[in-house]
């Protein structure tokens, strides 16, 4: 008998023991849940105010609606320099650009268009199979530099529906021939006024051959804000060496963060700004 109600005894207390254990054991394990959960519920609220917290800031700037000029920058011919040093400038701002290729000479790199136009939203348009100056040319062979042009970036998986001559050179035929197949042609100099003619798409150049500067140019974006103007900026490559053909690259940064700080502006490819 005493050894029963020793190993009775020596079971209640471990009973006892374990038993508080689980008790504590619980109220720990319900206690950290809770205070888990509390930090969680803490944790949420701040994440939603700070969510919300824009929406209690001002309201969606004005330019996102109603833009009250359009700039759209353009790059023709076949340089890397569009690549390696003009897109990564304009993608700090948010900028994208129309490149304007060569499809046969000049060493065509259709995958740098694809890059250009995948990962830096670039639009890329016509400029010829051979760089030729179109008014010098007989029917048949427009029909192989402007239709053919399509047809080698099509081939290469690129559609392309904006078209700049070269040389800015072009006349009654060609441009006939243009309209044909592509839903826009840049063509003249100056600030589009509204309605925008998709073929009559003018320009205003910032190589360094134009001599323009900065001042200039803000008094022409100033122009195109009263009047719902749409400047189609033209360029080359965007480098430091002060050739003609070249933007100079302090100017180029310059204009782009000037363009990035105006609320008014809105910087479209040439599609974009036509809606095609
Ligand atoms: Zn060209």
């Amino acid at each position: 008998m005493g050894k029963k109600r020793l190993v009775v005894s020596i079971v209640v207390v471990l009973c006892i023991i374990f038993g508080s254990f689980a008790v504590a054991a619980d109220r720990y394990t319900t206690y950290d849940l809770d205070r888990a959960k509390g930090i969680i519920s803490e944790l949420s609220f701040k994440a939603a105010k700070t969510i919300e917290a824009p929406i209690e800031a001002p309201e969606t700037p004005e330019w996102i609606e109603t833009p009250k000029a359009y700039i759209s920058f353009t790059f023709d011919d076949n340089h890397a320099n569009h690549l390696d040093v003009v897109a990564p400038i304009l993608a700090e701002y948010n900028m994208i650009a129309t490149r304007y290729y060569i499809s046969e000479t000049n060493n065509p790199n259709f995958d740098e268009c694809k890059i250009l136009r995948d990962k830096y939203g670039w639009e890329i348009g016509g400029h010829t199979r051979t760089h030729p100056d179109l008014t010098l040319l007989p029917r048949a062979q427009l029909y192989s530099e402007i239709q053919g042009c399509q047809e080698d970036f099509s081939r290469n998986g690129i559609e392309v529906n904006t078209f700049a001559p070269p040389y800015s050179r072009m006349n009654e035929t060609v441009k006939t021939i243009v309209k044909e197949y592509y839903g826009s042609c840049r063509d003249g100099w100056g600030i589009n006024a509204p309605p925008y003619d998709p073929y009559n798409v003018k320009m205003i150049g910032i190589d360094n051959a134009a001599q323009t500067s900065i001042t200039t140019i803000l008094a022409q974006i100033d122009n195109a804000k009263e009047t719902s103007g749409w400047i189609v900026f033209i360029a080359h490559r965007v480098d430091y060496t002060w050739n003609d053909y070249s933007t100079d690259e302090s100017f180029s940064r310059n204009l782009v963060r000037l363009v990035s700080e105006d609320p008014e502006i809105r910087v479209t490819t040439i599609s974009e700004t036509l809606e095609l």
